[in-house]
């Protein structure tokens, strides 16, 4: 668990395809609101559960929940988060990405072609395991529409980036506070190391780059990828790198 000034970055340990995946919900509270980014994939309220508790972060202060996009892994628990809690969350999603999260089209990327290179060389077992989550996707409805541009009142002020390119209605969130950028999946990092977009993931990476200049505007000392974590060395030459090489 890190914590920056204001923001717990949950990191949530989760099998997935056939081996050890970290991802990394991030979790920002003020002592008085949480608001969540990215709710893991199915099946994991418990962690994220057990996680805000051992950071002393009550459950029911969870006001919001704001998601990166509409992938499975960023949406997969979603729905029992919403159905266990008795109090008021209010869930964030761009205006592309929304029809997909409250299940009106099929998620974009959640089909055996979109996915082939995670399930090369897996086991039959896991593939029908991954075939059964692909035909029985998650859904949950979205309160509040985002197009980018708009700061949310909550924890000292979060702007909403978009992002296009690994999914159409891709965001990015920054935490003014902490100067923190939520990069979501328009990015990776390795050992605080940020890396472009994933191509194998990312069906449009020239959106994707061009997503990526945006983020020369802010001024950001921290990043946190939804697969790597957080960065928060020379952050701001990385991202110009990155730039630069695109
Ligand atoms: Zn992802």
């Amino acid at each position: 668990m890190e914590i920056l000034d204001g923001v717990e970055m949950l990191e949530i340990q989760i099998e997935a395809f056939g081996g050890h995946q970290e991802l990394n919900p991030t979790l920002i509270w003020d002592g008085t609101t949480a608001v969540l980014i990215d709710t893991g994939t199915p099946g994991q309220l418990q962690q994220i559960r057990k996680a805000m508790n051992d950071t002393g972060v009550p459950f029911d202060k969870l006001k919001a929940i704001i998601l990166t996009h509409q992938d499975i892994d960023h949406i997969g628990s979603l729905p029992e988060i919403l159905k266990e809690s008795d109090s008021q969350i209010e869930v964030y999603a761009h205006e592309a990405d929304k029809p997909y999260i409250e299940g009106k089209l099929p998620l974009s990327k959640a089909n055996l072609d979109s996915m082939a290179w995670q399930l090369e060389g897996l086991s039959e077992n896991i593939r029908q395991e991954i075939v059964a989550q692909v035909n029985n996707s998650p859904r949950g409805r979205v309160d509040k529409t985002l197009f980018g541009g708009e700061e949310l009142p909550f924890c000292g002020g979060i702007q909403v980036i978009f992002t296009p390119g690994h999914t159409p209605g891709h965001i990015s969130l920054y935490l003014k506070r902490s100067k923190t950028l939520v990069a979501g999946d328009s990015m990776y990092s390795v050992e605080g190391v940020l890396h472009g977009p994933h191509s194998p993931s990312t069906p449009d990476m020239d959106t994707a780059y061009h997503s990526i200049t945006k983020y020369l505007d802010f001024d950001i000392e921290n990043v946190i990828c939804y697969h790597g974590g957080l960065s928060k060395d020379n952050v701001k030459t990385q991202l110009k790198n990155i730039v630069e090489k695109s």
